[in-house]
């Protein structure tokens, strides 16, 4: 087990545009397995490359149905609108209400490089797309509509 320090807010790795991965080698399945291990110590339910300083497009999540590791990941189709609370492993202690598509279908490449598509509904749906942003250099404080004070019960997980 190997985990990363997580990059927090004002880091500028953050708001770059992180790049597709092209190789397929040990160096991206020892990243994502990395990513993995951060985001359960963390007691995250996703984390992109770039929350770890590395400018690649590749996402773990974890909602509570396994875990996917997704390279190279696209949004293909969205459907409905569904408004929560949310949070960021890269903004610790902070949350907030965002809009976001209540379900996503999402073409990506596993770690060997395979073509697959996954569909996320709900807090999936959620997920999918707070980590395919990361990838832009988006957080989802430039999206929400209003922060999350302690003293409200709708705390988000941390993603
Ligand atoms: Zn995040």
């Amino acid at each position: 087990m190997a985990t990363r320090r997580i990059v927090e807010i004002g880091d500028e790795k953050l708001r770059k545009h992180a790049k597709t991965v092209e190789k397929f080698d040990w160096r991206l399945k020892m990243l994502l397995n990395d990513m993995a291990d951060t985001m359960y110590k963390a007691n995250g339910v996703g984390l992109a490359a770039p929350q770890v300083g590395i400018l690649r497009r590749a996402v773990v999540v974890d909602v509570g149905d396994g875990l996917f590791k997704l390279v190279n990941p696209t949004i293909v189709r969205s459907e409905g609108e569904q408004c929560g609370p949310e949070g960021c492993l890269s903004v610790p202690g902070r949350s907030g209400m965002v809009s976001r598509p209540n379900l996503v279908v999402v073409h990506a490449q596993n770690e060997e490089g395979k073509e697959i598509e996954i569909t996320g509904e709900e807090f999936f749906a959620r997920a999918l797309c707070h980590e395919l942003d990361h990838l832009d250099g988006v957080l989802y404080v430039d999206k929400m509509e209003r922060e999350i004070f302690d003293d409200d019960e709708e705390k988000g997980d941390e993603e």
